[in-house]
């Protein structure tokens, strides 16, 4: 296999809110950031439809061109961006050593990990069919679409509490999908589930098919696994939220994560535990998970990474 190494100073992984504002910020600090996009060009907000909750899109902008427009920002400011994914890394020594599609090393003074997380999904075929059309895995961001509508929810944990109760105060009605005969959630959130009048909570039953008129979901066809009874639910939204994983595992050994794989940061930074290597967005965040959030996390990663090097040339000279 033919190697090629390259050496950068700041290298960002990832093409997310975070990566993006990351590498505007690297840029216009002059740290030239090599920017790697991964698989998913753009991130979560590509597979959304309309955001409105970015400030500064007085109107609500679609999720595609929103990226877009980071990755032109960034583009402009002089990042270089690429397309490629991260396969390994070794971070025992510096410069760090990245590798990417398993066959060129970059070697990189400061690395910016922003590859974000994913949503888990129940795995249907009609789910994805109507993603962006009605089915949705984030309440916060497509909620306000399903105004004084009825609306299903699928998960017991507290995302899914959570969510079911930000939903309840929007839509005319909230059917809470729990596949088991008991939450997992916390006892609060529960006590505020059961408090809420608008949502039902149905035990004991999955969705088995959304459906749709080929445009936009007009229904969920559900299974009781205790009465062995399908049944069929008039929603227009169906929202996901049984849980996200963080797109970290190729850091594993290297970089301290929580137990759920979430990326463990420096209070007040994006400090890792390894010396130049810095984490932002969703990859390091579970709690607040927003395009807006991550951007901030971002600027945050490359004013750290700015910092860390300028230190490290004045240990130098002085
Ligand atoms: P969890 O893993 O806690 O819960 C996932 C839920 O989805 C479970 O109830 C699980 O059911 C259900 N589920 C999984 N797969 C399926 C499926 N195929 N069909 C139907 N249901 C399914 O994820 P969360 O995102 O809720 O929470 C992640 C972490 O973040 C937790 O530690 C949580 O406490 C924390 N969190 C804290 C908040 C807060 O404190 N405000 C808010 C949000 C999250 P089952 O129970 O049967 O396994």
């Amino acid at each position: 296999m033919s190697q090629e190494n390259e050496h950068v100073k700041c290298l960002i992984i990832g093409s997310g809110p975070a990566g993006y504002t990351a590498a505007i910020y690297a840029s216009r600090a002059d740290l030239k950031p090599v920017l790697y996009t991964g698989l998913l060009a753009g991130g979560q907000l590509t597979q959304t439809t309309e955001v409105e909750n970015y400030p500064g899109y007085p109107d609500g902008i679609m999720g595609p061109a929103m990226m877009e427009n980071f990755e032109q920002q960034a583009r402009r400011l002089g990042t270089d961006i690429r397309f490629g994914y991260v396969s390994s890394v070794d971070f025992s020594s510096r410069p760090h050593k990245v590798v990417i599609d398993d066959s060129k090393t970059i070697l990189a003074d400061t690395v910016i990990i922003s590859t974000g997380a994913s949503a888990k999904w129940l795995g249907l075929e009609s789910e994805q069919k109507y993603n962006g059309f009605g089915v949705s895995a984030c309440a916060v961001c497509d909620g306000f679409f399903f105004r004084g509508q009825d609306v299903a929810i699928v998960g017991a944990g507290d995302t899914a509490a959570e969510e079911a109760t930000y939903l309840a105060k929007l839509c005319r009605k909230v059917y809470m999908l729990v596949r088991r005969d008991e939450f997992r959630a916390s006892k609060a959130m529960v006590h505020r589930v059961l408090n809420t009048h608008n949502i039902e909570v149905i035990y004991n039953s999955e969705a088995k098919e959304i459906l749709g008129d080929g445009q936009v979901v007009t229904g969920v066809k559900i299974f009781n696994n205790k009465l062995h009874a399908e049944k069929i639910l008039d929603v227009t939204g169906f929202f996901v939220a049984i849980g996200h994983h963080p797109n970290t595992e190729i850091f594993k050994g290297w970089i301290d994560m929580d137990e759920n794989g979430y990326i463990i940061t420096q209070p007040n930074s994006t400090r890792t535990n390894i010396e130049g290597v810095f984490a932002c967005g969703d990859a390091q965040d579970h709690v607040y998970r927003q395009a807006v959030t991550a951007a901030g996390t971002g600027c945050m990663a490359a004013i750290d990474a700015e910092r860390y090097l300028a230190a490290k040339e004045h240990a130098v000279t002085i």
